[in-house]
């Protein structure tokens, strides 16, 4: 059999890899001066590396392995596939079983009057859809002058051109600008921008930001709204209670489209199949990706409200589509992902189990003295680092330099747990059970308090 072999020794592939690949939000020269740490294998919640440690994966790889990895159901399913039809694509009126299988899965599982998939390769890839979408309904309506987006500031939805316009994160714009017609507004974010307002009025006020954007710019030119059910990549931000039904009370009342990204918060990570439902959004148009198919394949997709979809359809053919929109092997390992995830009741898992066991460990930390908020929603986790809770201040030193440095203590305790910023961020794979929690948060309370440690020992635990 052919297979990828190696002999190398883990700097040589450090070098190689320098030499020839370019990482994704990398800085090459950093990574080349360090060398890049090589994954060898994976487990349940565990990562092997080329030098034999065992890591505990907090991010379930990037938001995606919700079954976990190393099932192989998905890899039998997509060697069959692959023996079958390996590839046809869906655009000149043909089809295939696993696409087809896929969207009605989707529909079966998706809120109610969700019944359309259009796929995509990645959630970036999906939002590009969108913006076609929502800009092509308003046209066939007789409205083509609607095609503004209103999006949040520090959201994330990708990071093709599309993707990344759509996202309010001005490092992405400033690497070769923004789309037109992409209008962004605040984020709720009450811990680092809340002031003295409580929670509940933040939200609010957070919220009626869309209605006044919209009256500034004109309702008969705005098309949709887009946000993450909780912003994923922006730190784990938790919106106030109050945010999202007053979003969903301005939609309804602009008659907007409205947009949810799911696709961190799809399939269980908030608890339920959808953050929609954890969150009461009624959403037209849900943006899914990640574990869609548990990372196991490159897939993502549009689920389109019938609404949308019957008017966009009445417009005749849409321009547009992937040369793997739909793609037979990723759609069967897709399917077989959905699957376990019902027929296990991994949601359940997260709700009854999971969750409720780590939320006591997770709001535990608090009491760290480095430590202010806790936020936990299903399996999804932030924590805020600070000097000082009571004031919810920011260190003086540069945003991020205390976050980097727990992360570095993380990384050597053998733990995966990012930093956005200087909050430390988690969402594990669904499956994780209390045992595997206990390691998780050992870990990363050995981390922490290394990492306090030297902190106040480099002077740098002082507020801005
Ligand atoms: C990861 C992510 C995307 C982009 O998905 P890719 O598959 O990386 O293109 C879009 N939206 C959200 C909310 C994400 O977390």
């Amino acid at each position: 059999m052919n297979m990828i072999t190696n002999h190398m020794s883990t700097a040589e592939l450090q070098k190689l890899d320098a030499a020839h690949h370019m990482h994704p939000f990398t800085d090459a020269n950093g990574l080349a001066a360090k060398g890049a740490r090589i994954i060898k294998s994976a487990k349940g919640v565990y990562l092997t590396d080329s030098e034999g440690h065992k890591i505990i994966d907090g991010m379930a790889g990037l938001w995606c392995v919700n079954i976990g990895y190393g099932r192989p159901e998905l890899g039998n399913v997509a060697k069959r596939q692959m023996d079958e039809l390996c590839y046809y694509n869906t655009f000149f009126q043909t089809t295939h079983v696993p696409a087809i299988a896929l969207a009605a899965e989707l529909a079966k599982i998706a809120p109610a009057g969700m019944n359309h998939t259009f796929f995509a390769g990645s959630g970036s890839e999906a939002n590009d859809t969108n913006i076609r979408l929502v800009r092509r309904y308003w046209q066939v309506k007789g409205m083509p002058e609607k095609r503004v987006i209103i999006a949040r500031k520090n959201g994330y939805h990708g990071s093709t051109m599309g993707g990344g316009s759509l996202g309010g994160m001005s490092p992405i714009h400033a690497h070769g600008g923004k789309i037109d017609g992409i209008h962004h507004i605040d984020q709720p974010d009450w811990w680092s921008e809340g002031g003295d307002m409580t929670p509940e009025d933040f939200g609010l006020e957070r919220a009626r930001q869309l209605e006044t954007a919209i009256n500034e710019i004109g309702v008969d030119k705005v098309a949709a709204f887009i946000g993450e059910p909780i912003q994923g990549a922006g730190g784990v931000i938790v919106p106030p209670a109050t945010y999202w039904p007053e979003i969903q009370r301005i939609c309804d009342k602009y008659g907007i489209l409205l947009i949810a990204d799911e696709v961190i918060t799809g399939f269980g990570r908030t608890g339920n199949m959808f953050g929609s439902t954890t969150f009461g959004i009624r959403p037209h148009i849900m943006t899914i990706a990640k574990g869609l198919s548990s990372g196991y394949q490159p897939i993502g997709g549009s689920i389109i409200h019938d609404e949308v979809f019957n008017v966009v359809a009445e417009g005749g053919e849409l321009y547009h589509g992937y040369t793997y929109s739909g793609h037979p092997v990723a759609a069967a390992v897709a399917l077989e992902n959905l699957r376990i995830i019902q027929e296990e009741g991994i949601v359940e898992h997260v709700r009854d189990v999971a969750h409720p066991y780590l939320a006591e460990k997770w709001h535990a930390l608090a009491d760290h003295p480095m430590v202010g908020e806790t936020k936990l929603v299903g399996l999804m986790g932030s924590i805020a680092l600070t000097p000082n809770k009571a004031t919810r201040a920011k260190f003086a030193a540069e945003a991020g330099t205390v976050g980097f440095k727990v992360r570095e203590r993380c990384f050597a305790n053998n733990v995966i747990m990012r930093h956005v910023g200087d909050r430390m961020i988690i969402a594990p794979p669904l499956v994780i059970t209390p045992a595997e929690i206990d390691v998780l948060i050992e870990r990363a309370k050995k981390s922490l308090d290394e990492a306090y440690k030297i902190v106040k020992d480099e002077g740098l635990f002082v507020a801005k």
